[in-house]
């Protein structure tokens, strides 16, 4: 195969550059302005479908991306940008002097791993000082804030973490992800399970969250969320940040959520743009809007459920629909994870499913503290790890 073969010489063939440059990427570039910027032809944005357009304008401020010259520095032989946790766009000068467009896949390695520690403090405190691991304690209150009270903590009480964690060059890469987690006061358990990006109680019912409503009245999801995918007919990765409804054109869009307005205007693919800031570093996105409603701008506080603008088919879309973004300190989440449209307990054979992998995880957990299973702390990882399924193939 030789397309595998190219994605594992890859960052190689990177490493063995003579210039490669690692820079944040600034505050407020456009892909386009790069280009020009670096003297890329800019036909290579505006041959680019509508998915791959979309994606131009998810690449974050101050993310590394890579750029490697020629040996006298005159000519960008490739560039690595990465759009998330998952995905990368990779620019390759051709012997024309153009430049090829793909998306690759970042290299990392995943773990997953039980563990229990004794309240001392609180859990935040004790978890990083356990594991070293800030973002885990954050993600840890997070899924416990809404259904558990830490104060009502005493010395001694239990907490029991399993979770799963990308290693990128030695590094925590994206954010570590919490299966599940039991606190045990008095010897009493409390449980969360993750499922279907939601957390719930050993009895399947959802744990409240910060909780989101619809963007618009009739759902009809036309496309999900997905970090990364791979599309068998067109031999390429794609990604989706981002859940598509379809609607006719002028549908009202209402807020998610209360929050303050922090753009209102054009935006490349995405076309006419609101994004709304709310609490708890979450972040919405509403895209393809065939107008704005009156006296939405920057700067203005809007409240949950109020119109915001109307569907349309701004930018980059083949038909009228809304392209709803959710972000969580800044990186992509679902949006399915924090809307409720379903009901808020599982039912069925979805049930059936939950049921079996809670048990399952109730035992690690269990058994974490049994074992007395202490943390891996973060300086130990490089070399203590265990590799789990995905073995990714890029570097970079
Ligand atoms: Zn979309």
């Amino acid at each position: 195969m030789p397309r595998l073969f190219f994605l594992i010489t890859l960052f190689a063939l990177f490493l063995q550059a003579s210039v490669v440059e690692r820079k944040p990427w600034p505050q407020g570039e456009s892909f386009l302005h790069f280009l020009e910027q670096n003297s890329i032809p800019q036909s290579l944005y505006w041959d680019l479908d509508k998915e791959d357009k979309e994606l131009c304008e998810e690449i974050r401020a101050g993310v590394p991306y890579y750029t490697m010259y020629d040996d006298n520095r005159s000519t960008i032989e490739q560039v690595l940008i990465p759009l998330n946790e998952e995905l990368q766009i990779h620019l390759k000068r051709k012997k024309d002097g153009s430049y090829s467009f793909e998306m690759v896949p970042i290299a990392y390695r995943e773990y997953s791993e039980a563990f229990s520690i004794s309240i001392e403090r609180s859990p935040y405190q004790d978890i990083i000082k356990a594991t070293n691991n800030t973002p885990l304690a954050y993600a840890f209150v997070d899924a416990f804030k809404n259904s558990f009270d830490f104060t009502r903590l005493r010395k001694g009480d239990k907490v029991a973490i399993l979770y799963r964690e990308k290693i990128r060059l030695g590094r925590i890469h994206g954010t570590p992800v919490i299966e599940a987690a039991m606190i045990e006061r008095r010897k009493k358990p409390y449980y969360l399970f993750r499922f279907n990006d939601r957390y719930y109680d050993s009895r399947g019912r959802e744990v409240e969250g910060f909780v989101f409503r619809k963007p618009v009245n009739r759902v009809r999801i036309t496309s999900r969320f997905t970090l990364r995918r791979y599309h068998p007919v067109l031999k390429r990765y794609r990604a989706h940040l981002g859940v598509d409804f379809g609607g006719r054109t002028g549908t009202p869009v209402m807020a998610a959520a209360d929050g303050r307005v922090t753009y209102a205007g054009r935006l490349g693919g995405y076309g006419n743009v609101i994004k709304v800031r709310h609490r708890d570093g979450f972040l919405t996105l509403y895209a393809h809007l065939h107008k704005f409603r009156r006296g939405i701008r920057r700067g203005k506080y809007v409240k949950k459920g109020q119109v915001i603008g109307y569907i349309g088919s701004t930018g980059m879309s083949t038909g009228p629909h809304l392209h709803f973004g959710l972000y969580k300190n800044g990186r992509p989440v679902n949006p399915l994870g924090v809307i409720r449209i379903a009901k808020k307990t599982i039912y069925g054979k979805e049930r059936k499913r939950f049921l079996r992998i809670a048990k399952e995880r109730k035992e690690s957990l269990h058994e974490a503290v049994e074992n007395g299973k202490t943390p891996r702390k973060m300086e130990d990882l490089s070399q203590a790890m265990v590799p789990m399924e995905r073995e990714t193939r890029i570097g970079g």
